[in-house]
């Protein structure tokens, strides 16, 4: 692995930087003699680099930096790699974490999800449900539809790694347990720092998540927005599975009147294999009112709920949200998933994040093709796909429903829109 410092004991700085440099050329031969993935197109030079501790490093130029291993880098990959195999070498991923790693989600993947994964030519080959029946309530209304699947329901660490393999078996290289620390914005390419080296990148792609810190660097986090999420597991519930009432996923809006701008979900879900429940409470936040407790609306739906049978640890997260000021792209860099927001009505994203991947694909072949990395046309790319329709249509609904949702009398004479967005969905795509 090329080495960037910790050389032995040293005194004085002349030979502290003597050191360093044995270590860097040592760490380069044997990088490229015993790492399969190093691929010798992929040029390694000697920079003046962040002049960090003021000595030079050495540093790898590969053309596209994707960071984060999670469903919108990976997507971004293996579109770019569909398209042309050559890309594989011309791509790295970098990931914090090893997979499989730990992801607070409930794992549903949607008709529109399981769609994108049919583009990558891939058949979901993990553990799931498939949730035949969706029921979205409110008070005494209620809608619901059905479809073969409406929905399947993974768990997210092994979801999340069967793709990183897929992903290896099409040539991509993942360095896992490598954390981006900094991406500079050099005259000639994108200075990604990282736990494993430098790169120098033509691209960067940020797909490191709702917490990610590629919007912050890069100062596109203006405005952005997060819901906030908790969710917890239960215990296998053995007579229910037997009877065959795991086949529906729920929603519940009735924490509306509680001034969430959200809903109270259950899926059937599998956690190591063992058939569960995941709840949780999502809160858009769209409108800045005073904080909800969710915790205590989590208890609340909890104690109404006849299939919790003792539940696990609540946990919490933000998911940044798509709104149409968000920026998603600046000249050399590109942002998909939740980095760049995901659907702020249901708080979906996996679904989104695969097909981020493919819009993010395509803007990266024409940017090469032309050699032009301004990326001004991305805005209007993810606007006009099939998912800028989707997210659009989940965001407006949002925006008008959540305003209202506190008001029952509101809420039934508009509730009409929420069959129609239910008899909208799309419903065969595997
Ligand atoms: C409680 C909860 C429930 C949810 N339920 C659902 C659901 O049922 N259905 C649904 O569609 N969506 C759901 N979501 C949303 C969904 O989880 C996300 O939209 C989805 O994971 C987005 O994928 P991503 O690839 O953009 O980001 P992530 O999956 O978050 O992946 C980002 C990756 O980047 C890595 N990373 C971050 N920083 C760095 C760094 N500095 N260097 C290197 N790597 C880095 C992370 O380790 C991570 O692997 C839920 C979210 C939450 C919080």
């Amino acid at each position: 692995m090329i080495s960037h410092g910790h050389a032995g004991p040293c005194r004085s700085k002349l030979c502290h930087k003597f050191a360093l440099y044995r270590v860097s050329v040592r760490g380069f031969y044997s990088s490229i003699h015993s790492q399969p993935w190093l691929n010798l197109s992929v040029a390694v030079r000697k920079v003046e680099s962040s002049g960090r501790d003021g000595y030079n490093d050495w540093m790898q130029k590969v053309d596209v930096v994707i960071v984060g291993a999670g469903p919108a880098g990976l997507a971004t990959a293996l579109h770019l790699v569909q398209r042309d195999s050559d890309w594989a070498a011309r791509i790295i991923v970098l990931e914090k974490e090893a997979h499989p790693r730990q992801k607070l989600c409930g794992g549903g993947i949607t008709p529109f999800g399981l769609g994108q994964l049919h583009q990558l030519g891939l058949t979901l080959a993990v553990p799931h449900e498939r949730v035949r029946s969706v029921k979205i309530s409110y008070l005494d209304l209620e809608v619901d539809f059905t479809a073969e699947p409406a929905v399947a329901v993974v768990h997210r660490p092994e979801f999340d790694a069967w793709l990183a393999q897929e992903a290896r078996a099409r040539g991509i290289r993942i360095r896992e347990n490598c954390k981006v620390t900094g991406i500079e914005r050099k005259e000639d390419g994108m200075l990604v720092l990282s736990t494993c080296g430098d790169y120098l990148a033509a691209v960067v792609v940020g797909a490191d998540g709702s917490t990610g810190k590629t919007r912050r660097w890069m100062d596109l986090h203006r405005d952005s927005h997060s819901a906030s999420v908790l969710e917890v597991f239960s215990a296998p519930q053995k007579a229910t599975v037997e009877k065959g009432e795991r086949a529906q996923i729920v929603f519940r809006f009735d924490p509306a009147l509680d001034d969430v701008q959200g809903y109270f979900w259950r899926f059937p879900a599998r956690k190591a294999g063992r058939p569960v429940y995941n709840f949780g409470v999502y809160d858009a936040r769209l409108y800045r009112k005073e904080r909800v407790n969710l915790r205590s609306v989590l208890d609340m739906e909890l104690d109404t709920d006849p299939f919790t049978n003792g539940v696990g640890p609540v946990e919490g997260s933000p998911i940044h949200l798509f709104s149409p000021g968000n920026i998603l792209a600046a000249e050399r860099l590109l942002l998909v998933g939740d980095a760049a927001g995901v659907d702020p009505l249901f708080g979906e994203g996996i679904s989104l994040a695969l097909a981020y991947g493919k819009v993010a694909a395509d803007q990266l072949a024409v940017a090469f093709a032309r050699g032009r990395f301004h990326f001004r046309d991305y805005r209007r790319r993810i606007f006009f796909s099939p998912m800028g329709r989707y997210l659009s249509l989940r965001w407006l609904i949002a925006v008008v429903g959540y305003q209202i949702a506190h008001s029952r009398l509101k809420v039934r004479s508009l509730w009409w829109i929420v069959r129609l967005l239910v008899k909208r969905e799309p419903r065969s795509y595997t």
